[in-house]
């Protein structure tokens, strides 16, 4: 009856599982060397205040600089690493480059705002991670301030008491952390009060949705926006793309903002042009000082 199986025999055996099997240990190989060779870069995405569409801060976001396939997103190969275990050396990496970047911005004079980065759930609820973080912070001379994290609700499945712990341990430290992708999860409504967080990011799905500002859509946004200022916690909304999108999150009083109409996420030195121009714009340089 092997006939039925197929050529050798194999119950369930389809040649493309066996290419997909093959594809990701090749992309296991190459990130382990691509993470030794450093060709696994932070480009750094603005975030501003609705109100006043000052600088607030900036996402951390990884990019693999592939030698002959290009910049490959993150999509492509942070759940791949999530399932073969390197995405604790990934985020180790990651955790690192930002700090050391804050101290090279700080050391430059510049008004470096709190720069978030991304933690996959299986890293949060590590236990290690709090005194990871704290000696990364102590190694390169950053004070905790500088530095938020981004969760997403899928850490709640992974082991929410740990989680819990964790985020405790992050509060006490001083670094603040922001619930992502709000919206997108399940039972978002139990893990808010459950976490103990500081900001919570609208998914980019309800932005992008915003196209009129009589819409379901912005209801929705309404009452998260309503539910999370209740809870003390700050609203991001991210995926910006639009000037029509812009007034509506302003009219529904979302505290910050990121998206392409502002910028993409740019190189650490194009970051630092957008601090340099939000230097300026507050202290313009050369002004006279202003008597009665
Ligand atoms: P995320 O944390 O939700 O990051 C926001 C993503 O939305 C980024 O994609 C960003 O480039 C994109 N984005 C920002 N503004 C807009 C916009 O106006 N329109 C649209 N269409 N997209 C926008 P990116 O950089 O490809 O990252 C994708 C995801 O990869 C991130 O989603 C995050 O979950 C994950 N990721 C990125 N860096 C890291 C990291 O260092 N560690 C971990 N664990 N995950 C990371
Ligand atoms: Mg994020
Ligand atoms: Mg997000
Ligand atoms: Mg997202």
């Amino acid at each position: 009856n092997a006939k039925k199986n197929g050529k050798n025999g194999a119950v369930g055996y389809r040649p493309d599982m066996a290419a997909a099997a093959e594809a990701e240990f090749g992309l296991q190989r190459e990130l382990a060397d691509a993470l030794a060779r450093q060709d696994i870069v932070v480009y750094y995405q603005p975030k501003f205040t609705a109100a006043s569409r000052a600088l607030s801060g900036a996402e951390a976001l990884v990019r693999w600089l592939h030698p002959q396939q290009g910049l490959i997103p993150p999509d492509r190969f942070i759940p791949a690493a999530e399932r073969s275990g390197q995405i604790e050396a990934l985020e180790i990496h990651v955790l690192d480059t930002v700090c050391a970047q804050i101290r090279r911005w700080l050391d430059a004079g510049f008004d470096v705002p709190r720069i978030s980065v991304n933690l996959s759930a299986g890293r949060v609820s590590d236990s290690g991670l709090p005194a990871r973080v704290q000696q990364c912070l102590d190694s390169h001379g950053v004070p905790s301030r500088y530095l938020m994290f981004e969760i997403t609700e899928t850490v709640a499945i992974q082991g929410m008491l740990q989680a819990v712990d964790t985020l405790k341990q992050f509060a006490r430290m001083g670094v603040d952390v922001a619930l992502d992708d709000f919206g997108t999860g399940h039972s978002s409504l139990s893990y808010l009060e459950k976490l103990p967080i500081q900001q919570l990011k609208i998914d980019r799905s309800f932005i992008g949705a915003l196209t009129d500002g009589t819409s379901q859509q912005s209801a929705i946004v309404r009452s998260i926006v309503a539910l999370a200022h209740s809870l003390d916690l700050a609203v991001v909304a991210e995926g910006v793309e639009t000037e029509d999108q812009l007034r509506y999150i302003v009219e529904l009083e979302c505290d910050e903002m990121q998206g392409f109409l502002f910028s993409h996420a740019v190189p650490a030195d194009a970051f630092a042009d957008f601090m340099r121009d939000a230097s300026r714009a507050v202290a313009p340089s050369g002004a006279a000082p202003r008597y009665g």
